[in-house]
């Protein structure tokens, strides 16, 4: 998978439900060059009972047909599908029939038993697999998964954000907390990372510009779910795209992609280098803070006060949210800054 420049595209029904549905949308997506691999859930976790729970292995049936019919991929290649597996059962079968692309979902992500025996079942394949983040905003989570699968040598891996499960989502169905993946990326720069605007939108309107917003971020990829009739769609209907709208979206993707200057602006390495001296200053500034935090430390201990002393904290708080608003600050950024700033002082003082 390729940085960025070249988005790696997953596209397909979030449920195969039928040889004809699956054959009408694997037809149009495997003309776009874009597409790499073709989704489709075979078995599908709900979370309440009694919806449709995925057809099992005649969907694997047609894949396999499909992949030994006329159809090959926009570079020629044989079709390639992708299916969810969740257990080392479900990864035999699609082996049975010739399926060697995966995703983990998100609840067996959250899984450390799970994804250990999914692990085991790859063992020696050069399968590919995606692995969708947890269901709570849990890095550790994500990555221990991650890990677990390196370790029984699965290479062809990249991670998938599909959003978390929150009390509050703000009007996502699955909130984007796009920090976390970044937190992730940074933990393990070289592995392909893949946003999944369907899950996280969970409504067709929302999937342009949650894609945008994953190609700012330099996601590597998009999964993204398109049905032939999403109306009539078993699961997720309100957020599949037609072939039709992904065929557009697609063209503005590439239109977004193309129109990127090969190289920086020559403007933006003096406006940089004056943010590296903020930042060096910023600094200088809280090593400073910190060293008057241990000498207040000394008087209060030597003059038997508590620590923390809660007038005073709120006092500060007040004065620099004050400050902030003078300055045109968000309040809620300059609020969470000197709380962690504050968090630190007391850890310095009780040190
Ligand atoms: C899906 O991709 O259809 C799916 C069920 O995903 P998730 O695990 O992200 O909920
Ligand atoms: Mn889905």
């Amino acid at each position: 998978m390729n940085r960025n420049n070249n988005p790696y595209l997953i596209a397909g029904p979030c449920s195969v439900e039928s040889r004809e549905q699956l054959q009408q949308v694997t037809q149009a997506l495997c003309v776009l060059p874009q597409v790499r691999l073709i989704r489709g859930g075979v078995w599908k976790p709900r979370t309440r009972p009694g919806g449709f729970e995925g057809l099992g292995e005649p969907a694997l049936k047609w894949m396999k047909e499909l992949q030994e019919g006329p159809l090959r991929m926009a570079d020629g290649n044989p079709l390639r599908f992708c299916t969810e597996v969740a257990s080392p059962e479900h990864v035999e079968l699609c082996l049975r029939y010739d399926i060697n692309a995966f995703w983990l979902g998100a609840r067996t992500t959250s899984n450390p038993f799970m994804v250990e025996e999914i692990g085991e079942a790859l063992r020696g394949t050069n399968c590919q697999l995606l692995v969708k983040n947890p269901l709570s905003p849990d890095l550790r989570l994500w990555l221990g998964a991650i890990e677990r699968l390196t370790q029984v040598g699965i290479k062809r891996l990249a991670a998938v954000h599909r959003g978390f499960s929150m009390y509050n989502n703000h009007g996502y169905r699955n909130a984007p907390l796009w920090e976390l993946p970044l937190h992730l990326r940074r933990a393990q720069p070289d592995l392909p990372l893949i946003c999944d605007p369907s899950h996280i939108g969970g409504n067709r309107q929302l999937i342009e510009s949650l894609s945008l917003s994953a190609l700012q971020l330099e996601f590597d990829g998009l999964m993204v779910e398109v049905h032939p009739h999403p109306a009539n769609a078993l699961t997720d209907a309100p957020q599949q795209l037609t072939p039709d709208d992904f065929t557009t979206l697609v063209k503005k993707l590439t239109n977004f992609q193309t129109q990127r200057p090969a190289s920086p602006d020559a403007r933006l390495s003096p406006l940089r280098q004056q943010i590296d001296d903020i930042d060096h200053e910023l600094l200088r500034l809280l090593s400073q803070r910190m060293e008057l935090s241990r000498q207040i430390a000394a008087v209060k201990h030597e003059s038997q006060m508590t620590v923390y002393q809660t007038q005073r904290w709120h006092a500060v708080m007040d004065d620099r949210l004050q400050l902030a608003s003078e300055l045109n600050l968000n309040a809620e950024f300059v609020k969470e800054l000197l709380e962690t700033i504050h968090h630190e002082s007391l850890k310095v003082q009780l040190d």
